[in-house]
């Protein structure tokens, strides 16, 4: 491996020439160019090195890879698509994957919401979404409805809309204004009520009344949408307070106003249902999905929408483009494919529902951390898991960064946000491999305090 080289011999010069040409997304780019970490291959729980050392894979890749990696079925799926049908439109145009996947995703989906617009990532099906939502209204003749509602520590992708109802400030400072029309519910973590919750918080569907403050504020027949995570992931894995999502849902209703869960990370299986507006009960009008949707395969996102909202649009001539919106390669047919391959793997695997069997191992092993040095708090649900640290003093994500860094060395892969240990293991861990992972963590606390 050439680039196994090139790392090695970075680590001994500060830098090298084959790696500098990359600006990596959401890193620490000299930091990282200095010792990378390179993977090479994967197989279901594990990666690679480049040097071939195994690393047992905490965290789904980035949340994705749900059902492990390199499924030789999803594989083959891939290279027979990329044979026979390389591309093509959807633009007035179509192909017979790109239905039938839509399809399947309707049926695991709430009932109710039954149609499909494809996209490539979670960013742009959170634009998607948010533009849907302001056409909606548009078309039923409420166009004042322009405002849209986020919430504080919210990630919605780094697009324009999606950082602009975000609430996470390093996200946001460096590009100016933002939308217009946008404003942010407060966020659901309150440490001093539920810190050290297993499961959903019993404290804090209040901060749903939140949403009434803003309705009084702008005058709820401005707003069109409100959009949240159901849980937010990459703020630090906060899971929604016991009646919280509820109590969005009817203040949503009550004023006319459409309610979008963010289902990028908490969508296919990662709450022990395939989605986790059926683990919590609660159904929004529109949603969006990535991620595990190919299972990191190959990108692609969607949202998936009430029957309602598609068919507000299905007015006028019949001959007319009814939604001004799409992307070349919405629907490709590679990610067809790897969704259709994903979603039979999911199924044949009981992969959707299989995080309910290991929630009970992963809570109970995770909140035994409690007693660790520097942990504040523990949250879970389903395969999901975060442990929060103390910063170290006037170096906040320093210590959190410490135990990645101390954890990849030691062959698990976890991620950090901030302090926060962040945890979502492929749904087809077995019960060793998630006390591997917490002992790890465990050892790596211990080395970092
Ligand atoms: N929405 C949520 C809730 C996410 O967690 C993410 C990514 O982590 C995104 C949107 C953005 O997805 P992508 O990185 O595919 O654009």
């Amino acid at each position: 491996l050439p680039l196994a080289a090139a790392a090695a011999a970075a680590a001994t010069t500060g830098g090298d020439a084959a790696l500098d040409a990359f600006w990596m997304p959401f890193t620490a780019n000299r930091q990282f160019k200095k010792s990378p970490r390179l993977l090479a291959k994967a197989s279901g729980m594990h990666y690679w090195d480049a040097d071939g050392r195994e690393i047992l894979d905490g965290c789904a890749g980035l949340w994705c890879v749900n059902a492990g990696h390199t499924r030789p079925k999803i594989v083959a799926a891939i290279q027979a698509q990329a044979a026979e049908l390389d591309f093509a439109p959807t633009f007035q145009m179509g192909h017979p994957l790109a239905f039938e996947l839509a399809g399947q995703i309707t049926r695991i989906a709430p009932a109710g919401m039954g149609k499909v617009f494809f996209t490539n990532s979670g960013s742009e099906s959170v634009e998607t979404a948010l533009k849907m939502a302001l056409a909606y209204h548009r078309v039923r003749g409420e166009g004042q409805r322009t405002r849209l509602i986020g919430r504080e520590r919210g990630y919605h992708g780094v697009n324009f809309g999606g950082i602009s109802v975000g609430g996470i400030v390093a996200n946001r400072k460096m590009f100016g204004a933002m939308l217009a029309g946008v404003d942010h519910i407060r966020h659901t973590h309150d440490p001093a009520r539920n810190a050290f919750s297993v499961g959903q918080p019993a404290h804090g569907a209040d901060f749903a009344d939140d949403l009434e403050r803003l309705c009084a504020l702008h005058d709820p027949s401005t707003i069109a949408a409100v959009i949240v995570e159901p849980i937010a992931g990459s703020t630090g894995v906060l899971i929604p307070p016991q009646g919280y999502l509820q109590r969005l849902r009817e203040i949503c209703d009550r004023h006319g106003i459409l309610l979008i869960f963010d289902e990028v990370i908490t969508g296919f299986g990662r709450t022990g249902q395939p989605f986790a507006a059926q683990t919590f009960g609660v159904t929004p009008d529109l949603m969006t999905v990535a991620k595990g949707l190919t299972n990191g395969a190959v990108p692609m996102g969607a949202v998936i929408a009430k029957d309602m909202i598609h068919d507000a649009f299905m007015d006028g001539p019949e001959h007319l483009i009814e939604f001004f919106h799409g992307y070349t390669y919405s629907a490709h047919p590679l990610a067809c494919a790897a969704g259709l391959a994903t979603l039979q793997t999911y199924a044949e695997e009981g992969l959707l529902t299989r995080a309910q069997q290991l929630q009970g191992q992963l809570a109970e092993r995770l909140h035994a951390l409690r007693d660790a040095p520097n942990v504040i708090d523990v949250r879970n649900y389903g395969l999901v898991g975060g442990v929060e640290l103390a910063p170290r003093p006037g170096e906040p994500g320093k210590r959190g960064f410490e135990v990645f860094l101390d954890c990849y060395a030691n062959g698990v892969l976890i991620r950090t946000t901030g302090d926060t240990i962040a945890m979502s293991p492929p749904l087809i861990i077995e019960p060793a491999q998630i006390d591997q992972i917490v002992d790890t963590v465990r050892a790596a606390l211990g080395r970092v305090a």
